[in-house]
């Protein structure tokens, strides 16, 4: 039995195309890693200062319709040969995502005008202006070299957005603050702000789903989350893996590393803060993973002691933490994710709309005084559509 956190390994079964999509469960790859990254350049253009030609082709880009993909599709596709997918894949992203990030752009500045132009999300929104930039202004793509600098873009594009959950967080956290200082109420504002986090960051998974599958980078939740820990704390718990850890599985890396990195790191800092002044050894995180016919549940329990029922139920509130607050600042000049283990309040319902955008779904049982499962159903076969916002249930 592996008493620590385990290693990817890759299932020799499959065609080798098929690899990216092929996760060993519980250890899978991930794309936007945090906190390892070196800094980017500083953004070049400011959205502020753009031209009315910059303008007028994110309000063309924002009047296309988003097309969307399935899983089953992206698996069909990757049965042409390697180089064909690329070629194809970064035709169908120059396209697309340029119109995503500019239904994106739309949205932030529809937003109430304080929200709208508080200074961490005005920085999203250069993100999001920066990259339709290069996106736009990014040749024809005619062969395999365009291919490798298309490629490159996307990278440094990926990279830039990293902090887009802290930074809105962080702007949503003040705008908050400020109406609950001027003495508006805040309720119905409550759950216009959720429905828009709940369709900004569905997108952001969208296009990161999108973007992620074509980059492809490798590393391992477990391992990333279990050094996050011993980062804060100076030791991490152990995690041990059950069940059919080398299973294999058609689903995107990316996801299931965010997925297994949240629920992980909840986990990790339950345990070690109620073991912190304790002489006894805490116990370990099990990660425990079952294959159905329909779905393969990934479990994470951990004897952290659990959660209150009462605040079970704003567990799937985003913002919603037991953690030191406010949130640590942003740096918005990095391309770096604040390392933190907990705080930003966005871990688990982001996680379940990772789960839920291709059928599957996340449950949280707990027992307070002992400790808490995490259950992360996924859907085997990816016949479903990806839920573009506009059709969020
Ligand atoms: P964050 O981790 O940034 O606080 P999450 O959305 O991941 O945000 O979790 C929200 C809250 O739910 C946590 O602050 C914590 O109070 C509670 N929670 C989540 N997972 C666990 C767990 N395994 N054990 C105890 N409490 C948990
Ligand atoms: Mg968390």
């Amino acid at each position: 039995e592996d008493g620590n956190a385990a290693q990817p390994t890759t299932s020799g079964r499959l065609p080798a195309q098929f690899r990216g999509l092929l996760v060993p469960c519980g250890a899978a790859s991930n794309a936007g890693n945090a906190g390892l990254r070196p800094a980017l350049a500083p953004l070049r253009r400011s959205y502020q200062t753009v031209s009315p030609g910059f303008r007028a082709d994110i309000q063309a880009a924002a009047a296309k319709k988003q097309t969307g993909v399935s899983l089953k599709h992206l698996l069909d596709f990757g049965t042409q040969p390697l180089e064909r997918q690329m070629f194809l894949s970064a035709r169908f992203l120059h396209a697309e995502i340029p119109i995503r990030l500019a239904h994106r752009l739309t949205d932030l500045n529809n937003l109430p005008r304080q929200l709208s132009e508080e200074p961490h999300v005005r920085r999203v929104k250069g993100w999001y202006a920066a990259s339709f930039d290069d996106f736009r202004s990014f040749p024809h793509i005619k062969d395999g070299m365009d291919v490798i600098n298309f490629t490159q873009m996307l990278k440094n594009a990926f990279r830039r957005h990293n902090n887009v959950v802290p930074a809105i967080a962080k702007g949503v956290e003040i705008y908050k603050t400020a109406l609950e200082r001027s003495g508006e109420s805040t309720e119905e504002r409550e759950s216009e702000i959720q429905h828009f986090l709940d369709t900004f960051f569905l997108s952001r998974i969208a296009i990161r789903f999108l973007a992620g599958h074509h980059i492809q980078i490798a590393a391992d939740a477990v391992a990333e989350a279990r050094a996050m820990c011993f980062r804060e704390y100076g030791t991490a718990p152990a995690v041990t893996m059950r069940g059919n850890t080398s299973l294999t599985m058609a689903y995107v890396p990316s996801h299931l590393h965010h997925m297994v990195f949240e629920l992980v790191k909840n986990s990790l800092r339950a345990v070690q803060d109620r073991y912190a002044d304790s002489d006894s050894e805490p116990p370990a995180i099990q990660v425990v993973v079952a294959e159905g016919l329909e779905d393969v549940t990934i479990k994470v329990s951990d004897q952290g002691g659990g959660i209150p029922r009462s605040g079970l139920q704003r567990i799937w509130t985003y913002l919603y933490t037991t953690a030191r607050s406010p949130l640590p600042e942003v740096d918005i000049d990095s391309s770096m994710m604040p390392a933190v283990l907990a705080g930003y309040g966005c871990g688990l319902p982001l996680s379940r709309l990772y789960a839920r955008y291709f059928g599957g779904d996340l449950q949280i049982i707990s027992m307070e005084g002992y400790g808490t499962d995490a259950y992360l159903h996924l859907a085997r076969l990816g016949n479903d559509e990806e839920p573009l916002p506009g059709s969020v249930p």
